[in-house]
């Protein structure tokens, strides 16, 4: 364990592993407590996303009652509208969106690669244009930094170059060099002492260079490390490979592990077993939009016709206000009306399902049943991977 990985420990975050992965390498998983600032954080966790300060269709109190404790914003759209500066003036993005629980900024980095056209990446930093207005804009890691000090999340997140996972070698190596520099450089210009800072390891689907990135980026006094670059194009078997060459270089570090933009429950059970603590993604929410409804063992798709004289809830014995209150039949017929009601009520079961999975999860690793649980883990997960339920349901 580097000076670096333990300098971290009570400063702003705090983290403690309560239920180590056991000795005989069964599983990574492990159970796990982070405090920051606006309050405590128990791992295996998801954090839904809030992209313009709010998660689509849900007041905050929804929000808490889907049982989530931390969510994400993104710094990209916040920075472009409606701006972090006004947000700042406004009393913070706590106070502006009215969550007092904690919050996580993304660096922008995956937002100005991804949405921003025309965007030019030099060493110092990235120029982009907004996807709103066609203005330009330039991000570099001491901005990234700025506006997510103004913002005041309770995490923020080091600047980086993030590639599509099928990538070339080259480009591979080239964004994860320059990742590296542009980590030491969020790190220097974080000074926000109420804000924890997490780094993020880049290196594609290679090896060596997924090993050295994670090493790297231990090495330096991060408050906890995001796995970046997956949750893309790449297949399950080779996203497991990644996190796991990951993992290996992180064995003994004591910080909590995120993997950015995963959000399918197979699939966070997976990463979970191989050792990761956090989880984002738009996945459950973007879904239930379009009528996709998560329940044990699979899903429901309520545009089909077969619902409309369905009487039962959602899910039998689901807290949500969806299944509590309103029956198959209505919500189907919500969807084929295009009532905005339909959006709030499905996103709020995805978004309850996907945290009761996540305090599953926890409750089997507190019992340490958790290698043994996984099959009827599985089971309850359903089949599908997050892009095959993206793609059906797009
Ligand atoms: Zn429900």
């Amino acid at each position: 364990m580097t000076d670096a990985a333990t300098s971290f420990r009570g400063r702003v975050a705090r983290y403690d592993v309560l239920v180590p992965p056991p000795a005989d390498g069964s599983t990574r998983a492990r159970l796990g407590r982070l405090e920051l600032p606006h309050g405590v954080v128990d791992t295996p966790q998801f954090m839904p996303v809030g992209t313009n300060a709010t998660v689509k269709a849900l007041d905050p109190l929804d929000i808490e009652a889907t049982g989530a404790s931390i969510i994400l914003a993104n710094t990209y759209h916040l920075y472009l509208r409606p701006g972090h500066e006004r947000i700042a003036r406004l009393g913070g993005l706590h106070r502006f969106m009215s969550w007092d629980r904690p919050i996580l900024t993304d660096s922008g980095g995956f937002q100005v690669v991804s949405l921003g056209d025309l965007r030019v990446v030099d060493d110092d930093g990235v120029t982009f244009r907004s996807h709103l207005d066609g203005s330009v804009h330039r991000f570099t890691p001491e901005h990234s930094i700025a506006v997510q000090e103004a913002l005041g999340a309770d995490v923020a997140v080091a600047f980086d170059q993030p590639v599509t996972p099928s990538s070339p070698l080259d480009v591979v190596a080239d964004a994860t060099a320059r990742t590296h520099r542009w980590a030491e450089r969020s790190l220097a210009a974080h000074g926000r002492g109420d804000q924890a800072l997490f780094g993020i390891v880049q290196g594609g689907l290679d090896p060596n260079l997924r090993a050295s990135s994670a090493a790297f980026i231990a090495g330096l006094g991060f408050d906890g490390i995001c796995i970046g670059g997956l949750a893309g194009d790449e297949t399950p078997a080779q996203r497991e490979a990644a996190i796991d060459v990951a993992v290996s270089a992180l064995a003994k570090d004591p910080r909590p592990r995120y993997l950015m933009g995963l959000g399918s429950p197979a699939d966070l059970l997976e990463a979970v077993d191989r050792g990761v603590d956090l989880f984002d993604s738009v996945l459950p929410a973007r879904v239930a939009r379009n009528g996709t409804l998560w329940v044990p063992g699979g899903k429901l798709n309520l545009r089909n016709s077969r619902f409309l004289d369905d009487a039962a809830p959602v899910q039998e014995g689901c807290p949500c206000p969806l299944c509590t209150r309103f029956s198959r039949a209505y919500l189907a017929h919500l969807f084929r009306a295009r009532e905005l009601l339909a959006y709030r009520l499905a996103t709020c079961h995805n978004l309850t399902f996907t945290l009761d999975f996540m305090l599953r999860i926890r409750s089997a690793l507190r019992a340490g049943t958790f290698p043994a649980s996984l099959p009827e883990l599985r089971l309850h997960a359903g089949p599908l991977s997050g892009r095959e339920a993206a793609e059906k349901s797009a």
